[in-house]
């Protein structure tokens, strides 16, 4: 777990894992795969830091091929890339704006061409700003936040859908300001929450295809997206993240990617349309 997470700021989103203060866990030592995704190919968006690496590096060490989806950050794909072919797996990095329809096609053609096929879609890229009060949103703004974080999840799926064959599984990432709500993050709890509608809608049109859906909600994480969203606001906010929690602290991406690889594997064969809610134990009702 983060320990002594002090006062920080990044001043650029998508932050970078490199500034981070400590740095992150994404997979602990101690996890033992056993082979529960063997063979399988995964696309990640946001696979090259944060949450989407600790579930790349999850996927990798239970037996999959991992591509991530980025927007810019090159080091800490690399870096990813790096650690999932060290388990031993084939990694692939691609660098694109998911708030591009052309982008996420190409982005799903190369996983295809590159690993040998498509299995499991994690969706996971987002932009978080944290603003005050409604006023302060520009039209810019509000739309970034649409573009990135729902559009993207939709155009991803559209383009996964003819590669995904029954067994595949899509995992989108939501969050608890979905279900709680932020009054900071007005723009972003709204796409959260569209997520949701979306992972339910969608579970229900492809479970007939065999190809399960569903959500994780985690509470908060120590990634970048802390320090680079609420950092210039309050950098002691970052340092006090997760102090609200019955647990008290907030969770490393390392005690998330479990909950992708039982969503993605055939552990969770009866599992469609659900939220696993990963918060230390926050109530949430949904
Ligand atoms: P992160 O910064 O490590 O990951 C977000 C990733 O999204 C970045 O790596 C970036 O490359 C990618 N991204 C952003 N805009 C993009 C774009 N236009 N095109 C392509 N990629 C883009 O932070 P994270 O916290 O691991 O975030 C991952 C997901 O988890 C997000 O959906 C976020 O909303 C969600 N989440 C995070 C927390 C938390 O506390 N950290 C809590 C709940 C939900
Ligand atoms: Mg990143």
């Amino acid at each position: 777990m983060p320990d002594h997470i002090l006062p920080q700021s990044q001043d650029h989103q998508p932050g970078l894992e490199g500034l981070m203060q400590p740095k992150a866990e994404h997979i602990r030592a101690s996890y033992k795969g056993s082979g529960k995704l063997t063979g399988k190919k995964a696309l990640i968006s946001g696979g090259d830091s944060g949450i989407g690496r600790a579930a790349a590096l999850h996927f990798a060490r239970e037996g999959a091929d991992v591509a991530i989806l980025y927007l810019e950050e090159h080091e800490d794909a690399k870096e990813t890339i790096r650690l999932i072919e060290k388990e031993g797996r084939k990694g692939l990095a691609i660098a694109g704006d998911v708030s591009s329809s052309q982008t996420c096609n190409s982005a799903v053609e190369k996983t295809v061409k590159e690993l040998g096929g498509l299995d499991i879609l994690v969706n996971n890229a987002g932009v978080q700003i944290v603003q005050e009060e409604i006023s302060a949103i520009s039209d810019q703004e509000w739309q970034k936040h649409m573009d990135t974080n729902i559009n993207g999840y939709f155009y991803l799926v559209r383009a996964a859908l003819p590669h995904l064959a029954k067994g595949s599984a899509i995992i989108n990432t939501s969050s608890i300001n979905a279900f709680a709500g932020n009054k900071a993050l007005l723009a972003y709890s709204t796409t959260k929450a569209a997520e949701m509608g979306f992972t339910r809608a969608l579970a229900l049109q492809l479970v007939s295809k065999g190809i399960r859906v569903n959500a994780v909600a985690p509470g908060p994480i120590w990634t970048p997206l802390q320090p680079a969203s609420w950092g210039p606001v309050d950098p002691q906010s970052v340092a006090d993240l997760g102090k609200d929690t019955p647990m008290g602290r907030c969770g490393d991406p390392s005690e998330l990617g479990p909950a992708y690889v039982y969503l993605a594997s055939n552990d969770a064969s009866f599992v469609t349309g659900q939220t696993l809610h990963v918060n230390g134990g926050m109530i949430i009702n949904g």
